[in-house]
């Protein structure tokens, strides 16, 4: 039997090997290594499938909200809030410009930033917010953007891991309802391989619908140039390759079907999972749709580490995302952040576990996870 995969890219990329073949060919012929046409019409591609005015292309999801955050200056004695409970990077950046990241934190049930804290964090040195769309389900964007509208103080989207979800608001499920990356003043993504459109390598974009801005983050991520070996402001080299554009313009022609297979190895999962007390499946926002970047569930912090164990033991992969929230981690010690501050992400830490999800999961596989799964919490049988 196949063994059981966290992602599975190679079943992935095996389903459309010609025309990947095909886009890669064409990279080669052309002989546009770095940016080029390629990159040029996935951006506008990518545009259109987002309904973003612009998008920005940059090496990865890091860079994309560098650059976000240096498009409005931020720098030392500045503030950005954002949520502890993330990747690295949404606070990583805000520390490499020399600011301060202001953290805040999350929600039981939807594991985002809670903005009745981002409201209360706000100061007039604040420059930013960053909300964090994890694992597929989007932030409170009704509230946060009434909080950026009434401060003036703008919102980036880190949308690394909810493209292509879209915002409901109280108005409920719609087609036409804006995606994920769009609403703010800024969205980021990455389209590192395991995302939900992923490449070959290391890649990323910023999307916005200010044309300002637009041009802003393009002089940016090219050196700070505009205008060929004039360098106007101090930038960064951060770019997207031809090959990378290729496979994402294939990749993007598949995203809903990809998008749609997650939701439903997600339904199943609900569903084999459904009557087991002893593990709570994941929340879902009426607001929101949920792309399922993770498939997360919450054990009882006693048995995680174990259950992780025991599914590793029988070949069964899982993820644990995240497990030292940003408030703890070392390299932002001298923040002096206090663990009592974030009791939330502090219990997530050590409930959450993520199971297989990815676009090629079958019903079989889905089956062995949760009936293994099961059995082990059974036998402990301890309330989450
Ligand atoms: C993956 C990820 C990033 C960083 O993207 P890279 O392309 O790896 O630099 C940033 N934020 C979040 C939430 C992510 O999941």
């Amino acid at each position: 039997m196949k063994r059981i995969q966290m992602v599975d890219l190679i079943g992935q990329h095996a389903k459309i090997e010609s025309e990947l073949q095909e886009a890669i060919q064409r990279v080669m012929r052309t002989g546009a290594f770095v940016k080029g046409p390629e990159v040029q019409a996935f951006s506008e591609e990518l545009a259109e499938h987002t309904g973003s005015s612009f998008v920005v292309p940059c090496g990865n999801g890091t860079d994309a909200l560098q650059i976000a955050l240096m498009a409005l200056g931020v720098g030392p004695g500045d503030e950005v809030i954002t949520t502890g409970f993330t990747f690295i990077s949404t606070i990583e950046v805000v520390a490499l410009l020399g600011a301060t990241p202001v953290l805040v934190d999350v929600h039981p049930d939807t594991f985002n930033i809670n903005a009745d804290q981002v409201a209360a964090a706000i100061t007039p040195k604040t420059k930013a917010i960053v909300p964090v769309h994890l694992f597929g389900q989007m932030a409170d964007m009704d509230a946060l953007l009434a909080i950026s509208e009434k401060t003036g103080v703008p919102i980036i989207e880190d949308n690394a891991q909810a493209i292509s979800a879209r915002w409901f608001g109280s108005a409920g499920p719609r087609s036409d309802a804006p995606q994920s990356g769009t609403l703010g003043l800024m969205g980021t993504t990455s389209f590192f391989p395991s995302k939900n459109l992923g490449c070959m390598g290391d890649g990323g974009a910023i999307m916005t619908n200010d044309e300002n801005v637009a041009r802003t983050l393009r002089q940016i991520a090219n050196h700070g140039m505009a205008k060929r070996y004039h360098h106007d402001v101090v930038g960064i080299n951060s770019r997207l390759d031809g090959m990378q554009a290729a496979i994402l313009r294939v990749k993007l022609n598949h995203l809903d079907a990809y998008c749609a297979s997650r939701a439903e190895a997600a339904q199943r999962y609900d569903t084999m999972l459904s009557d087991v007390t002893l593990v709570k499946t994941p929340f879902r926002d009426p607001r929101s749709s949920h792309v399922f970047h993770q498939y997360t569930l919450q054990v009882a912090p006693e048995i995680r580490d174990a259950l992780v164990q025991h599914l590793s033991d029988e070949g069964i992969p899982t993820g644990v995302y995240y497990p030292i929230p940003g408030h703890r981690q070392k390299a932002f010690a001298h923040c002096r952040y206090n663990p009592t501050d974030f009791p939330i992400s502090e219990a997530l830490s050590k409930s959450v576990i993520s199971l297989p999800m990815h676009t090629e999961l079958t019903e079989s596989e889905q089956y062995s996870v949760s009936s293994t799964l099961v059995k082990f919490v059974m036998q402990v049988n301890l309330p989450v």
